[in-house]
């Protein structure tokens, strides 16, 4: 497996390749989740390329940029034995010039529920992915589920900009108690962790509701703040799949969507209906 560092040593090494090229950004501290990104790349492509970069214009002034886990070695050493091809490890001073044209989110689908709580939060993701994708010019690029807007914003941004590469979402990867896997689990103490179960099982509430017919959305609503009333919720949305916000829950193209804290740390999570 190829390690890069330096951006024009693997925009050389890209230029080599002939066949499918799959790619997953990650801001590393690997777990299941970014795994199964990477499986679905490694199937799906002749090539399979993960960066690790945890992206500092994504970070608003009071987040936890500063103390984002970094497993740098050990990550190298997943992707190693997942059967990636190349992991590209950029510095912030590479990635990112003094003076340089911005993209911007569109303001109306990127300063709402997450973007609402971390305003100019996307425009980071968006600067950032757009930097990757054109220095890797992947055939197909992995995301997550579990970020439902950056995914949104993400499929918009390559539409508008006709960009080459197609995006895949994938499937949320859970801990066997329903837990949605995440980076920042790790800040969780034991007492915390137990209590972070009720975002998960509030959305599985939600879901026993729909399948008993309960598609009112403020019903589904009182049903998962009733379950999360240990936690501060920073909001319970449901929105049709171009995020606009519903009132009745439409099969096939609505997701409920959670953000709560739960001490100091903050989490998302959601269902696709
Ligand atoms: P991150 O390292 O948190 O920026 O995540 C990198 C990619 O992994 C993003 O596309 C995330 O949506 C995805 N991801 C993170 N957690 C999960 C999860 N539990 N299940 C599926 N994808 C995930």
């Amino acid at each position: 497996m190829k390690i890069f560092n330096d951006i024009f040593e693997l925009i050389e090494y890209r230029k080599g390749l002939k066949g499918d090229v799959g790619f997953v950004p990650t801001m590393g501290a690997l777990h299941n989740g970014h795994l199964s990104l990477i499986r679905n790349s490694i199937e799906n492509s002749d090539f399979t390329i993960v960066s690790i970069f945890v992206n500092p214009t994504q970070f608003l002034p009071n987040e936890d940029l500063d103390r984002y886990p970094k497993r740098e070695k050990a990550d190298i050493q997943i992707c190693k034995l997942a059967g990636v091809d190349a992991v590209f490890v950029p510095s912030s001073s590479d990635i990112y010039q003094k003076s340089e044209p911005v993209i911007l989110a569109p303001n109306k689908k990127a300063y709402i529920l997450e973007g609402a709580k971390r305003p100019g939060h996307f425009d980071g993701v968006l600067r950032v992915v757009l930097k990757l994708l054109n220095i890797v010019n992947p055939t197909n690029a992995y995301f997550g589920k579990k970020d439902a807007q950056q995914l949104y914003l993400i499929q918009n941004m390559v539409s508008t900009l006709f960009l080459r590469t197609k995006i895949i979402p994938c499937e949320i990867v859970r801990e066997e108690d329903g837990l949605a896997l995440s980076s920042r689990n790790v800040y969780l103490s034991d007492k915390d962790r137990k209590k972070a179960l009720n975002i998960s099982k509030s959305l599985k509430l939600a879901s026993k509701a729909m399948m008993k017919g309960e598609f009112d959305c403020d019903v589904l609503k009182n049903i998962m703040k009733e379950t999360m009333k240990e936690l501060e919720i920073e909001y319970i949305e449901m929105v049709d799949r171009d995020f606009n916000k519903i009132d009745k829950i439409v099969l096939k193209n609505s997701i409920i969507l959670v953000a709560a804290k739960v001490g100091e740390t903050r989490l998302i999570d959601n269902l696709w209906i």
